[in-house]
């Protein structure tokens, strides 16, 4: 039953096989090596384990549910569905999870300041909820791009206190906040703590991360021994840098009859060029403090990406998961966003659902993997997110007319 899918980073410098390492200037390894040395420390202290758990409890709702998909198997005639309902924690999704570990580890550090760079913004602002929370300053870095398409994201973050600081540099996107957050941690590495969303970057923020979302794996086997009395057959949940996914994953790598599939934005299509599936089309690379499978051109430079969901449209992969698909443990798919359209209307109707553009992604993996399967067979799928955050992109994309309609009266009344 139990074989070596688990490799401990802390022994092997931050590795994962061939991959994650440290690869950030010199003048950033102390600043990680304190992180090290606060998160080894605070495994072993009891009462930070019970705090972190206890404000899951009472601050994010958890457990969350996990969900018997009654309605969505009889729909597609095969293997039971259960649906883990990450979309209701605080914030919708679960990346709070990970911005509270981190905030009491700033703390534990005696940090007061709180830093991170966003995309979309999701992580943005699971960032300045937890300043809020906790009482630090908090500053976002994000591309300027992206923060003028991304205006209900920025509003809550201004609301929440955090000073969000356009950059424009580059393409004024993902990227270019990265950088311009790392830039400003060296200069502020006394007071401040840079809270890395996913599980990437250098090592420790891999590990650490992944750890932290492991409350969504761990709380799968006691609902679903629960529900079943057994495992399940198959683990789905989609990948952008790899948090959600990882921390479904973890707690059931050993067990060998469990299955996992991690999905990736096909975008318009692996042949279009206009996705972000790493692993159809990333290459091995160093970039943005580890070694990874990177959607890169001829010359090494990142290449532009494309998801309708924000959230998975990156050109790296968390360094883990890059191992899990070497040792063939994990096998990754993608899904167009056409498909993920389709996904997302579906569990609407049949279950009175909206999941997230992300979290669609691994649905469509359900809906062709269920059906090809008995009925005796279960399959968890992570529903990361909810679909609230999506409007905008979802009303567009369905052509909604009103919608439009909505929109111009919004801005009458504005401009009065
Ligand atoms: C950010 C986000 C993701 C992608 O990030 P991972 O680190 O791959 O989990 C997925 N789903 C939702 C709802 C998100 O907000």
């Amino acid at each position: 039953m139990k074989s070596g899918n688990k490799i401990n980073p802390f022994k092997t410098k931050g590795y994962f096989g061939d991959f994650g390492g440290r690869y950030v200037p010199e003048m950033l390894i102390p600043a990680l090596d304190e992180l090290e040395k606060a998160y080894l420390d605070a495994l072993k202290d009891k009462s930070f384990q019970q705090e972190f758990e206890h404000i899951l409890k009472t601050y994010s709702g958890r457990p969350t549910p996990l969900y018997f998909a009654e309605n969505l198997t009889k729909r597609l005639k095969g293997a039971k569905i259960y649906l883990k309902q990450e979309g209701l924690g605080q914030t919708g999704s679960h990346k709070v999870n990970n911005a509270i570990g981190q905030a009491l580890l700033a703390k534990r550090m005696g940090k007061k300041r709180l830093i991170a760079e966003t995309g979309a913004g999701q992580h943005g602002l699971a960032t300045a909820t937890v300043a809020a929370k906790f009482g630090f300053e908090c500053e976002i870095f994000m591309g300027l791009t992206d923060i003028k398409r991304q205006r209900p994201n920025v509003f809550w973050m201004e609301q929440l206190g955090a000073k969000v600081t356009p950059v424009t540099t580059g393409n004024m996107t993902l990227k270019d906040a990265v950088n311009e957050a790392l830039r400003n941690w060296i200069e502020t590495l006394d007071t401040t703590h840079c809270l890395m969303g996913s599980v990437l970057s250098a090592h420790p923020y891999p590990v650490i991360v992944r750890n932290f979302q492991s409350v969504i794996g761990k709380e799968v086997i006691t609902q679903i021994k629960q529900a079943e009395g057994r495992l399940p057959d198959y683990l789905i949940a989609c990948v952008g840098g790899g948090s959600n996914s990882i921390g479904l994953f973890y707690p059931f790598l050993d067990f060998d009859n469990v299955k996992m599939i991690g999905v990736e934005a096909g975008g318009l299509g692996i042949s279009t060029g206009k996705h972000s599936a790493r692993f159809a089309k990333g290459k091995l690379g160093m970039i943005e403090g580890y070694r990874s499978l990177f959607l890169q051109d001829k010359d090494g430079r990142s290449r532009e990406t494309h998801s309708v969901a924000a959230g998975l449209d990156y050109i790296g992969i968390g360094p883990e998961h890059a191992y899990l698909h070497s040792i063939g443990r994990v096998s990754y798919t993608s899904a167009t966003d056409k498909e993920v359209l389709e996904a997302l209307k579906l569990l609407i109707k049949t279950e009175g659902i909206i999941p997230a553009l992300e979290s669609s992604h691994a649905l469509v993996e359900c809906i062709k993997v269920a059906p090809k399967l008995g009925k005796d067979k279960v399959i968890v799928v992570n529903v990361s997110g909810r679909g609230d955050k999506d409007i905008f992109i979802v009303a567009e994309a369905l052509k909604d007319k009103e919608w439009t309609e909505f929109l111009r009266d919004k801005i009458k009344e504005a401009d009065k």
